[in-house]
């Protein structure tokens, strides 16, 4: 456990259906599994990490809507969910207004930051944040009040296209927002083994980006691609399964990678 000092991490790409939701949730749900206090922030407007943990729309009464327009503190917009350790601030579609809503004011892109800030440190030791296929004041506010960014590369050809223009954003950030922004790693999903491309894909990351990328790879399986439609992460849904596995085998990476750092 990491005790007080917790871990703010951005799961984000700009690019739709890479994994990111897949990712946080099940990543979180290992995080949980081991004993770390867990919270997920549903950041992106379709509220996909938030049914896929099993809270439905009528319930989500303050969301991360409210966090960012300044109506609600995290401790007031977190649910707890089916997992223990693990809860949510879940999202709802208001949050697709929000960036007009606050785009006058000085703050706009550290409310996510503030909100942690004011609730305390030592409540969670692990804080995944799920963002939006989007580099917008959203993904901003996550990167400004991150430690560091999680990114999930789909195996396909078109893998690398955009990544440049992600770490670019995330520089940027870290230039001007948050100085100790950091890239905790790149993880492939949808790993196709059959697949002679895939191989190639994971490749050309790894000679691109080196130790950066996680030694896991996380498999295309039908279990984790079912389980969001039982309000279930794939690990709840079905432990063995290939990708449940996948994702027990990135959390321990996670972990190994902050000991590292604390190391250091
Ligand atoms: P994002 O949040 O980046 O848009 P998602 O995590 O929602 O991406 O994944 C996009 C789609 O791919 C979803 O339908 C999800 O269930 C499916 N998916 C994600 N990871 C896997 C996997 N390892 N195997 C099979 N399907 C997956
Ligand atoms: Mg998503």
């Amino acid at each position: 456990m990491l005790g007080k000092e917790n871990r703010i991490i951005t799961v984000a790409n700009q690019k739709g259906g890479v994994g990111k939701t897949t990712t946080a949730i099940n990543l979180a749900t290992a995080l949980a599994a081991i004993g770390e206090r867990v919270l997920i922030i549903d950041f992106d407007p379709q509220g996909n990490a938030s049914t896929g943990l099993g809270i439905e729309r009528h319930e989500r009464v303050l969301s991360s809507y409210h966090i960012m327009v300044g109506e609600a503190g995290i401790a007031e917009a977190a649910m707890e969910t089916d997992v223990p350790h693990l809860s949510i601030v879940p999202s709802t579609m208001d949050l697709l207004g929000v960036e007009m809503e606050i785009s006058d004011q000085k703050d706009r892109v550290f409310k996510l930051k503030k909100a942690i800030a004011a609730f305390g440190e030592d409540t969670y030791d692990y804080i995944l944040i799920d963002c939006p296929p989007s580099l917008n004041l959203l993904t901003i506010n996550a990167m400004a009040a991150a430690h560091s960014v999680l990114v999930p590369l789909q195996c396909e050809f078109f893998a690398l296209e955009g990544l440049s223009q992600l770490l670019e954003t995330v520089g940027q950030v870290r230039s001007t927002l948050n100085p100790n922004l950091d890239i905790q790693g790149i993880v492939m999903t949808m790993f196709d083994s059959r697949n002679n491309l895939a191989q190639q894909v994971v490749d050309d990351v790894r000679s691109y980006l080196g130790d950066k990328v996680y030694r896991t790879l996380i498999p295309r399986n039908v279990r984790v691609s079912e389980a969001p439609s039982y309000g279930k992460p794939a690990i709840l849904y079905d432990l063995r399964c290939s990708g449940s596995q996948a994702y027990l085998k990135l959390a321990s990476e996670v972990i190994q990678r902050e000991r590292e750092r604390k190391a250091a």
